[in-house]
């Protein structure tokens, strides 16, 4: 037999396995033998009671019947037929790595296009980056295989549930090697040290089956025929003949959009948020959250989220890190952008998370018109690129502020928010290290006071947070693509090229690792219907 049921715990009881075989006996009615094992279906952290914290649980009990595995069978991958139909898919993110996954249920052979490199050597390179401050505009934590996410949090959770199936993606992160936890957990995660295995696993699962990822491999052109691709050719002059190209290159292939533009390929300019990335020592946010002086261990370190209206302008946190590392996300050398990680485990000292504001085209227009002359080019407002000028600007004035390399510049927090440059700043976990500067200087002045603001009205919600001992670091920028690509809402085509599918982030049409999976399955799905 099986039963479920809802159980409210204490979290030294959620996490003990001898303990909860307990509590379900008792709340059941059965002994503990009768109950031969069972399955988390839900778990959360309710923290709302300063007296006791509760870990929600939904559980389904086997009782005197051997228990199930999770899923009765694997997704089964087929060896492909040697007479597959191919398609190009460019970008070996999670977007094209599942549209890939997708392609190969669907009977057709993927050939992903990848500029970066794999895993293994693309660890050295991010080495040479924390280490050095070198940046490979080849191969960073944007650009290689598994893309924006391999060297992630791998947090797996969106809003985006109406996009595709959530329970599909995860269930294969769970067969390529991800912890059974993410299947239930409210904020599933899956840590830095173990995406790379997974995203390995995959690929292997791909070429396995008969389809190709191809390293080193950047697209650089597009050959059009009557509105329809015939070839795509890469920077070192192969050519691949293409029935349906999948353009799954995230949001900081800034070449890809030049390309497009270039191409008189329609693109659209697309509102983003940009900021600075925050850092505070974990125990403040576990003391804020779990209402406590330290943590009780079988509570993980405290996340939080956070947003506020300023005026007519939206501030929030995005992509927060408990127990994480600031990592240097720049694509190209003389930009700083930062972002966040953590290991699985979550046990570094500090807490991050990106803190942005919501960047409008009119708004990031006439600041490029006033500051017009500091650039290069004229500032042209029907530009489908203006969005991207702009987050470029304020990425380079990060650099000119920082300390060389990829030092980035920083202040504590209060002093951020009250206009001084920080004397000195605490230990940080940004490896390339950081420089005290005004951040004014970085920050369009719309931002800057933004982002003041909202900092001080979280400091009233969450008490403890608004200190000095935390730092903030410019610049957060690649929060989610400037620039949209446009699609068919049936086809997903792009309206001039009936064969090129824009697809994920870097098209605008989806934001973190499960919207940006699912878009690549839709995608797949949609060539799929088309190439019958
Ligand atoms: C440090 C960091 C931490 C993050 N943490 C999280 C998190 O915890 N949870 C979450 O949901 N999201 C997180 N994100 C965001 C997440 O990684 C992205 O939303 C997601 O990877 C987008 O997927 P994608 O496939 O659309 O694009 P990407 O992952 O950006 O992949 C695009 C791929 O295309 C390749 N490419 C680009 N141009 C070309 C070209 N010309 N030719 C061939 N290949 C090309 C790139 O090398 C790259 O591999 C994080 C991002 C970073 C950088």
């Amino acid at each position: 037999m099986q039963q479920q049921i809802q159980l409210r715990v204490k979290p030294e009881e959620a996490y003990n396995a001898i303990t909860l075989i307990d509590i379900l006996s008792k709340s059941l009615g059965k002994s503990q033998t009768q109950i031969t094992g069972y399955h988390i279906l839900k778990q959360s952290i309710d923290a709302r009671s300063r007296q006791q914290i509760w870990i929600n649980l939904s559980i389904l009990a086997f009782i005197n019947e051997p228990p199930s595995t999770r899923f009765d069978d694997k997704i089964n991958f087929p060896i492909l037929p040697s007479n597959a139909k191919e398609i190009i898919i460019v970008g070996a993110g999670p977007a094209g790595l599942f549209a890939a996954l997708e392609c190969i249920l669907l009977g057709i052979r993927p050939i992903i296009l990848e500029r970066g490199k794999d895993v293994r050597s693309r660890r050295r390179d991010l080495a040479k980056l924390n280490k050095e401050g070198i940046v490979n505009p080849e191969s960073n934590y944007c650009f290689g295989e598994g893309g924006a996410g391999t060297y992630s949090d791998g947090k797996l959770y969106t809003r985006s549930n109406k996009r595709g199936s959530i329970e599909k993606i995860l269930r294969l992160f769970y067969q390529f090697g991800a912890d059974e936890r993410i299947l239930y957990e409210a904020h599933p995660h899956i840590g830095t040290n173990k995406l790379p295995h997974i995203i390995t696993a995959m690929r292997e699962q791909i070429e396995a089956c008969g389809g190709k990822v191809l390293f080193e491999k950047k697209l650089v052109d597009l050959s059009i025929e009557k509105g329809t691709i015939t070839h795509v050719t890469t920077a070192d002059g192969d050519i691949f003949k293409a029935k349906a190209v999948l353009l799954a290159t995230g949001h900081s292939a800034r070449d890809i959009f030049k390309l497009l533009h270039e191409k008189g390929i329609l693109i659209e300019a697309k509102p983003f948020a940009l900021g600075v990335r925050v850092e505070h020592p974990q125990s403040v946010i576990d003391a804020i959250q779990y209402h406590c002086l330290v943590r009780n261990p079988s509570l993980p370190p405290a996340a939080y989220s956070l947003v506020e209206q300023v005026s007519d302008r939206g501030v929030f946190s995005f992509c927060m890190c408990p127990g994480g590392i600031i990592a240097p996300a720049a694509t190209a050398p003389g930009e700083i952008v930062v972002n966040g990680w953590s290991p699985s485990k979550r046990d570094n000292a500090y807490a991050n998370s990106g803190m942005v504001v919501q960047i409008d085209i009119a708004t990031a227009a006439e600041f490029l018109v006033k500051n017009k002359s500091k650039l290069n080019s004229s500032v042209n407002l029907n530009n489908p690129l203006i969005l991207l000028d702009f987050q470029r600007y304020v990425e380079n004035k990060a650099y000119e502020f920082g300390g060389g390399k990829q030092v980035a510049p920083a202040s504590r927090l209060v002093d951020f928010c009250t206009q001084k440059t920080s004397a000195n700043l605490p230990d940080a976990s940004y490896l390339p290290g950081l420089h005290p500067a005004n951040l004014g200087e970085v920050l369009p002045n719309f931002v800057q006071h933004t982002l003041q603001e909202g900092f001080k009205a979280f400091g009233k919600k969450m008490k403890g947070y608004y200190t000095n001992d935390a730092i903030v670091v410019a610049t957060e920028s690649r929060t989610s693509s400037p620039v949209r690509i446009p699609r068919e809402a049936e086809s997903f085509q792009h309206p001039q090229i009936n064969n090129l599918y824009p697809c994920a982030e870097g098209a605008g049409y989806a934001g973190g690792i499960v919207s940006a999976a699912m878009d690549g399955q839709k995608l797949a799905q949609a060539i799929a219907l088309q190439l019958k």
